[in-house]
């Protein structure tokens, strides 16, 4: 097909001119943060395992355990071949974690966002979403054909000021926001988006994709406020700090019937294997024993933001803002030379201008990695 590659060149070469297209390089992911890539070691900075569950001794078994016992794949839709009782069993984790009635798990978080969102709301809603939420909350919403007004990050008078604008015109409204900002790692304040959405009649879903395990004694960032703002739809994943696959929604029991019966990326998406839902259950039983070692992360990230005199970070997630897309990647480059895997973020990740380099920590960094890392960034003048 001639005018197919054509068309693919095409829309290519301004982004490659940009410095804006992507390549996924080889890469083999060992334990505690080093990979591998052209057959260089790496201590690697840019990985969501904060708790490096992903090869934890005890998850791994508990996934091999799973394959021995039930076998590699789940066959099909949890619908069509039913619940499978580890399945049952980590949703009660879930639910039990997040103190709700229920919980359901999705194959993973971006089909949760794009499941949860269009069955909840609906074309004659309205959905205002932090302007930084994540891609697939905005998938989400777009797939409700509701009304989406953005507001500004973390900006409680711009979100009173759309509500007040926009909120009468429509039946039901429906508040976004990651409770931890992926790109950025900052906190959302859950309390004051809690109080505006009672007091307008809106429902709340936070998106604690990398707030659970790490923050909050582990059980993420609605946990950071005291009292505990009210949440009826707590939305995450299972591939970041648990170390695993998967997503899930704990809400209500009405809420999560509902989410059963007509969320299409749950009812028309085969189910997640039982190794990932064993390796999601074992780690979520050791961020419960082990709340001291759901801290390492963020320490990690306090010791690196001090050394280089940056904001205390609330989060495992430090962004040093680069601003041009070239000039990230890099210092991507030098970063890698000098034994380091970093990766750039550029848009439409973020936004234009804003291009810059994330760096994630985890539980089982090292003092002199972190140390080296500081003292690279300074010698290359990145900050
Ligand atoms: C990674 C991420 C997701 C998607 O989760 P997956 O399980 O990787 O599909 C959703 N929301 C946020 C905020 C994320 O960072």
């Amino acid at each position: 097909m001639k005018s197919l590659d054509a068309f693919a060149r095409k829309k290519l070469k301004p982004l490659m001119e940009k410095g804006l297209k992507r390549d996924i390089h080889v890469t083999e992911r060992r334990q505690s943060g080093e990979v591998i890539r052209e057959e260089r070691a790496l201590i690697s900075f840019c990985c969501n395992d904060y708790l490096n569950f992903s090869h934890h001794p005890k998850v791994m078994e508990a996934a091999k355990n799973a394959i021995d016992r039930y076998g590699a794949g789940s066959g099909a839709s949890r619908l069509i071949t039913g619940n499978h009782p580890l399945i049952r069993e980590l949703e009660q984790k879930l639910a039990r974690l997040k103190g709700t009635e229920e919980a359901c798990v999705f194959s993973s978080g971006y089909l949760a966002n794009i499941g949860i969102i269009p069955t909840i709301i609906g074309s004659r809603d309205i959905i205002f979403i932090d302007e930084l939420s994540h891609a697939c909350l905005r998938a989400g919403s777009s797939l409700s054909f509701a009304q989406t007004v953005a507001f500004r990050h973390n900006d409680m008078a711009h979100l009173q000021e759309i509500i007040h604008q926009h909120r009468k015109y429509h039946q039901n409204a429906l508040i976004v926001t990651d409770g931890i900002f992926s790109m950025d790692g900052d906190l959302a304040p859950l309390d004051k988006l809690s109080i505006l959405a009672r007091d307008n009649n809106c429902w709340l879903m936070s998106d604690d994709a990398h707030g659970l395990g790490v923050i909050g004694q582990g059980k993420g960032s609605r946990y950071m406020f005291d009292p505990l703002p009210e949440i009826p739809l707590q939305m995450g994943t299972l591939s970041k700090a648990i170390g695993s696959f998967g997503g899930y929604l704990c809400a209500s029991k009405p809420v999560i019937e509902l989410i059963k019966t007509r969320a299409r990326s749950l009812i028309y998406t085969t189910a997640l294997p039982p190794a990932s839902v064993a390796a999601a259950i074992t780690a979520l039983d050791i961020i419960k024993q082990d709340q001291d070692y759901c801290t390492r992360p963020l320490k990690n990230a306090q010791t690196f933001a001090h050394l280089l005199g940056l904001p205390t970070p609330v989060s495992p997630i430090v962004p040093i803002i680069i601003g041009g897309a070239e000039r990230t990647m890099r210092f991507a480059e030098i970063l890698e030379t000098e034994g380091f895997l970093v990766t750039g973020i550029r848009p439409p990740t973020v936004a234009d201008d804003t291009a810059r380099l994330r760096f994630t920590f985890s539980a089982n960094h090292q003092k002199d990695h972190i140390h080296a890392l500081a003292a690279v960034l300074k010698k290359h003048g990145i900050i």
